[in-house]
């Protein structure tokens, strides 16, 4: 409870997608604290949204787990940067994506650079998203629905069905949803949705590739510190943010990654098609 920040957290309002170098307290991402000892070694990541928040830490984990990583995100080349360098300085390579998931062209492009950059992916981890807060339904225009859907549900099912041809047994795909999947917030309704969707895609794929030996796994995590809450939460919400879990505080990204390293590894050999709670102890359905 006590080895990371509490609320109350300065107001720190941000335009979307958020500078993750301008948040006070800066989020872990496990930077000076992750230890690694070779459980991904050799491996192949892709992690989409890798420039900052969990996709920044679980980047820096699997970059000491021994994998190579490809980076894939919206605009924030220097995150983007500070992410490639600690993967670098963990003695694996980084290839850097920018470009908008939104756009077909784009899901197929990361998979095409990866695989010309590594030969293959053995990890794919969809973690990208896009949230917006609304008071009302009325609120939430026809475009900001599908850019919702199409940034985190649609661009997860171009990106593996692009990366599927140059996965083999014994790889994953490791898919962010979020407790809202199953206990949606009101004031994020399209979002929400979004993460049930993921949560679902998950599982169906789960079956469907097993008997090509590949592993569907979906994380749900609790409040955790990243530019996407400044970025498109109110002030109120972000000054307290994480106060109303049993832990009274939100996770850090750092305190999310180790669960997907279990998951990439192959010691989760018989691990697929399930969600796995990060949540600071709120018990998720
Ligand atoms: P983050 O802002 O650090 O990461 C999200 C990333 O998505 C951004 O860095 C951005 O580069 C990328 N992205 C956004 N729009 C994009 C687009 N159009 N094209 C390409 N990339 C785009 O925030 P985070 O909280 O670490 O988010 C990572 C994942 O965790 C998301 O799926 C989010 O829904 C999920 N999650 C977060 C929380 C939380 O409290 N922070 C809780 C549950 C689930
Ligand atoms: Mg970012």
């Amino acid at each position: 409870m006590t080895d990371y920040p509490k609320p109350p957290f300065a107001p720190q309002p941000q335009p979307v997608p958020g500078d993750q170098g301008r948040m006070v307290p800066y989020p872990d991402c496990g930077e000076t604290s992750y230890k690694g000892s070779g459980r991904l070694t050799g491996k192949i990541a892709l992690i989409t949204g890798a420039d900052s928040g969990i996709g920044r830490a679980v980047a820096i984990a699997f970059a000491r787990e021994g994998a190579d990583v490809a980076v894939s995100y919206l605009d924030e080349h220097e995150d983007a940067k500070e992410t490639a360098r600690w993967v670098e300085e963990a003695g694996r390579k980084c290839l850097l994506l920018p470009g908008d998931l939104a756009q077909k062209e784009n899901c197929l492009a990361i998979v095409k650079a990866t695989v010309e950059e590594f030969g293959r992916i053995d990890v794919l981890v969809n973690n990208a998203a896009f949230q917006m807060t609304h008071k009302t339904l009325e609120e939430i225009s026809d475009e900001e629905w599908l850019k919702t859907l199409d940034i985190n549900v649609t661009a997860m099912f171009r990106i593996c069905k692009a990366a599927l041809p140059h996965m083999k047994s014994g790889g994953s795909i490791i898919n962010t949803s979020s407790v809202n999947s199953d206990m949606p917030n009101a004031t994020l309704v399209a979002y929400a949705t979004t993460k049930g969707a993921i949560a679902n895609f998950t599982a169906g794929l789960a079956q469907m590739l097993a008997e090509r030996g590949i592993r569907v796994i979906s994380v749900a995590p609790g409040p955790i510190w990243t530019p996407l809450i400044v970025s498109t939460m109110p002030e109120e919400q972000v000054t307290h943010f994480g106060e109303q879990t049993p832990l009274g505080r939100p996770g850090q990204p750092v305190e999310v990654a180790p669960i997907y390293v279990l998951l990439a590894s192959d010691e989760a050999s018989y691990i697929s098609g399930s969600r796995y709670g990060v949540t600071g102890g709120k018990p998720i359905l």
